[in-house]
C-alpha cells in the first residue's frame, strides 16, 4: 500500500519564491571595498529574475554548469538561486587554487560562464586560453581596480542585468534529484573530484540550519556567513537563512578579523559561521566589540580547539558550536550540541564534549569501521575506525564516475578518510585521518602533490610532506627531505625550488633533512612512522 500524499519536488524554487513572498522586506547587507551595501529580499529577488533572463539570452545550456568566481557577495547569493532555478548547475570555484586546479577543474565540469568579482578577476584572466568551453565572462564590478581585457567574452554584470527583463513566472524544477550545485574537493592523489549536489539534497540540507539542537536560524535572526560561498556551499547558511526569512550579512573580500568582528557589532548579528583560523584571529580582538547580540558560532573544517572553545565562552559568554562534515557530506554531518545526558557534568567535563564533533544531525547516519578487517567497530568511545556516513544528502559518486570503489563501500556508504571513535550515544571524537593531507586554514593542502613537486627537485632522492599542528592555521606542512648520495641542499634551495611550482600557502613552514623516509611492509611511505618522529615538533613560524 501507499501513502496518499502530494509529490511535490524539493526543489530551490520553493526557497526562492518563500523568500520572495514571505520576506521581501528583510535585508542582505555586503561590506564592499568602499563601504556598504544593502538590499531587500525583494529587490534581490527581482535581480535574481533578471540573471534568470539574461542565462537565457546568453544561450547557456538548459543544464550548463554557471560558475562562480567570487567572495561572500548579494550578487553571489543572486547567482546562487538563478542557476539552480533556471535548471542550470551552479559550480563554485575555490578562489585559492592555484591555476592548474583551477582549469582542470573548469574544463572538467564544461562550465559555460564564470561570472567573477572584478577583485579576483586578476587571477583569471592569464587562464582564459586554457579554459575554451567558457564562452562568457561576467564581470561583477565590486570596486576592484583590475583591469577588464579588451575580449568579448568580457560582460559586466550590471550592464546584463540592466538590459534583461526580470523572468516573469514561476520556476519549476520538476524532477527534485536534477542538479543543482556542484563543488571540487582536493583528492588526496590525483585530480579533483566534483561532487555534484541535488535539489532534493540542498533543501534537505537548508532544513538542518533550522534545526533546534543546531543553528536553529529563525526570522528574527541575522546571519553571518564568514566561510566562504564556494567552499561546500558556505555550509547551508545562505539557503538556510533564505527560507528561514532571517537577514543576512556577507562579509565581502575584506575577511580580517577586525573587518569581521565590525560587521558582527554594527549588524547585531545573532548566527555566524567560519573556521577555527577565523576564531582564533579574532580571539585576541574580542574586548574590542559589542558582540552580546551573537548567540550561535557554527566552527568546522577543522577540530574546534577545547581551548578555543573555552575561551569564547568565557569571553563573550557562547561556546563555539563545533560542526564536522565535507565537501561530499553537503556538507554539514555532525552537530555538537551538548544534550540533556550532559547537564549534571562540570563545566569542564561539558566542554570536553564540545570539543567533540558531535552527533550525527537528523537523516544522517554514521558507522564506524575497522579498516583492516571491514567490520563495524563498537560505540564505547575508545575503539576507532572510518566514519562512514549515510543520507540524503551525502554523495553517492564523483561527477563523471570518478573515485568510485574508492571512496564508496559496496553497500553505498561514503568512506570519509576521518578516522574516529564514539561514545554510546553517538558523540564523535575525531582522532586520525587516512587522507594524507594538510588542512591549513580551512583549505586542503595535497602532501602527495606537495612531495612529487620537491621530488622533482636534481638533488631530492625522495621527500614525504606530514601536516604538524599550527596554532592560526590549525595545520601546517612540514616537509622531511632525504638528498641524493654525494649532494648537499639547503631548506632555503628547496623552498625555492617549490616557489615556482606551487600556490605561496602551500609552502612547506619548515625542511628537515631525513636520512630515509620510513617505509610500510609494502614499501609505501609510514606517514604514521614520520608524524611520530616529529610529534611535538615546533614550527619555527609558530615561535613567530
Ligand atoms: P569542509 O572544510 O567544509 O569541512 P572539506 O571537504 O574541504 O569540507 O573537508 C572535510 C574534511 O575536513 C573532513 O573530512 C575532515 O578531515 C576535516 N574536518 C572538517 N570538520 C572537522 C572537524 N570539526 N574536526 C576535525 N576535522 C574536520
Amino acid at each position: 500500500m501507499l501513502g496518499l500524499m502530494q509529490d511535490r519536488p524539493l526543489a530551490l524554487p520553493h526557497i526562492f519564491h518563500r523568500a520572495e513572498q514571505y520576506f521581501g522586506h528583510k535585508q542582505i547587507v555586503t561590506a564592499t571595498a568602499t563601504g556598504q551595501t544593502r538590499t531587500s529580499i525583494s529587490e534581490w529577488a527581482q535581480r535574481v529574475r533578471r540573471v534568470a533572463t539574461a542565462l537565457d539570452t546568453l544561450g547557456i545550456s538548459a543544464d550548463g554548469r554557471v560558475a562562480t568566481f567570487c567572495w561572500n557577495t548579494t550578487a553571489h547569493l543572486e547567482l546562487y538561486l538563478a542557476a539552480p532555478c533556471t535548471g542550470r548547475v551552479l559550480h563554485t570555484l575555490n578562489i585559492r587554487l592555484f591555476p592548474d586546479q583551477l582549469t582542470y577543474i573548469v574544463n572538467h565540469a564544461e562550465d559555460e560562464i564564470i561570472f567573477v568579482d572584478r577583485s579576483l578577476s586578476r587571477l583569471l584572466w592569464p587562464l582564459t586560453d586554457k579554459m575554451p568551453g567558457v564562452r562568457h565572462y561576467v564581470v561583477i564590478d565590486d570596486y576592484g581596480d583590475c583591469p577588464i581585457p579588451d575580449d568579448p567574452r568580457m560582460l559586466d554584470y550590471e550592464r546584463l542585468l540592466a538590459a534583461a527583463e526580470p523572468f516573469a513566472g514561476e520556476f519549476v524544477i520538476e524532477d527534485e534529484n536534477t542538479a543543482a550545485a556542484m563543488c571540487y574537493t582536493s583528492g588526496t592523489t590525483g585530480n579533483p573530484k566534483g561532487v555534484v549536489y541535488s535539489h532534493r539534497s540542498t533543501v534537505l540540507h537548508s532544513m538542518i540550519s533550522l534545526i533546534a539542537d543546531g543553528a536553529a536560524l529563525s526570522e528574527r535572526d541575522v546571519v553571518m556567513p564568514i566561510v566562504p560561498m564556494f567552499h561546500a556551499n558556505a555550509w547551508g547558511l545562505p539557503y538556510g537563512s533564505l527560507l528561514a526569512g532571517s537577514d543576512i550579512v556577507f562579509p565581502g573580500p575584506n575577511m580580517t578579523p577586525h573587518a569581521c568582528l565590525a560587521l558582527l557589532a554594527e549588524h547585531k548579528v545573532t548566527v555566524t559561521g567560519g573556521v577555527p583560523t577565523i576564531w582564533m584571529g579574532a580571539l585576541p580582538l574580542l574586548g574590542d566589540y559589542d558582540l552580546s547580540s551573537l548567540r550561535t558560532i557554527v566552527c568546522g573544517g577543522s577540530a574546534v580547539p577545547k581551548s578555543l572553545s573555552e575561551a569564547y565562552r568565557q569571553a563573550i559568554g557562547i561556546p563555539i558550536l563545533h560542526a564536522w562534515g565535507m565537501t561530499e557530506t553537503s556538507p554539514i554531518a555532525t552537530l555538537c550540541t551538548p544534550r540533556s545526558q550532559h547537564d549534571s557534568m562540570t563545566e569542564d567535563q561539558r566542554a570536553n564534549i564540545r570539543a567533540r564533533q558531535g552527533q550525527a544531525v537528523p537523516l544522517v547516519e554514521l558507522r564506524l569501521v575497522d579498516p583492516a578487517s571491514g567490520e563495524e567497530v563498537p560505540w564505547d568511545d575508545t575503539t576507532s575506525g572510518e566514519i562512514q556516513a549515510a543520507g540524503p544528502w551525502i554523495a553517492r559518486e564523483y561527477h563523471k564516475g570518478e573515485g568510485g570503489g574508492v571512496q564508496f563501500t559496496e553497500d553505498g556508504w561514503l568512506r570519509t578518510g576521518d578516522v574516529a571513535a564514539m561514545d554510546k550515544y553517538g558523540f564523535v571524537r575525531i582522532v586520525d585521518r587516512t587522507k594524507d593531507l594538510v588542512k591549513s586554514g580551512g583549505e586542503w593542502i595535497s602532501s602527495v602533490e606537495l612531495e612529487n613537486e620537491i621530488m622533482a627537485h636534481p638533488k631530492i632522492a625522495e621527500a614525504a610532506v606530514i601536516a604538524i599542528p599550527h596554532e592560526r592555521w590549525m595545520e601546517r606542512p612540514l616537509a622531511c627531505v632525504v638528498v641524493k648520495p654525494g649532494e648537499t641542499l639547503t631548506a632555503e634551495e628547496v623552498i625555492e625550488h617549490l616557489k615556482l611550482r606551487v600556490a605561496k600557502w602551500w609552502l612547506p613552514d619548515a625542511v628537515e633533512f631525513i636520512d630515509e623516509v620510513p617505509k610500510t611492509s609494502v614499501g609505501k611511505f609510514s606517514k604514521k612512522t614520520l608524524r611520530e618522529k616529529f610529534a611535538g615538533y615546533t614550527l619555527p613560524s609558530a615561535e613567530a
